[in-house]
């Protein structure tokens, strides 16, 4: 029996068929999961030429690319879990993902929870910024 590898964002097709076409540029994310799952197999790849490009121009943390590199190496990602989401279907402009993401960093698994904004621009989804419910 062939063992089909999982991606690293949890579909049950290889990364090379998956995520992997989005990090390559050979396909834009056509939903905000998608997108959203594509960063984190960007962070298991540690491509952070690809996690920059996916954020929001406005929010793109270009002068922190170099800590973030340097934090992504440093870290073995486990799991991505996707909670929720909100609108960011093919025909919207804006949505939300609620995600759990867990690493291991210096030996101790850690867990990332967060409700993310995803937004279109220039008809790409992109990634804005966490969502803080008292902006
Ligand atoms: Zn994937």
């Amino acid at each position: 029996m062939r063992k089909i590898k999982n991606c690293f964002c949890g579909r049950l097709k290889p990364f090379e068929e998956c995520c992997g076409l989005i990090l390559k540029g050979d396909k834009e994310a056509s939903t905000a999961e998608e997108l959203m799952r594509s960063r984190y197999s960007a962070f298991v790849k540690a491509d952070v030429d690809y996690l920059m490009k996916s954020y929001h121009s406005t929010t793109r943390p270009l002068s922190e690319k170099k800590e973030i590199k340097v934090w992504v190496d440093s870290v073995i990602w486990l799991h991505l879990q996707i909670l929720s989401t909100n609108k960011g279907g093919v025909s919207d402009i804006e949505g939300t993902v609620v995600f759990k993401a867990s690493f291991l960093e210096e030996g101790d698994v850690k867990v990332i929870s967060e409700n993310s904004i995803f937004e279109k621009e220039k008809g790409k989804w992109r990634y804005l910024k966490e969502y803080e419910p008292n902006e």
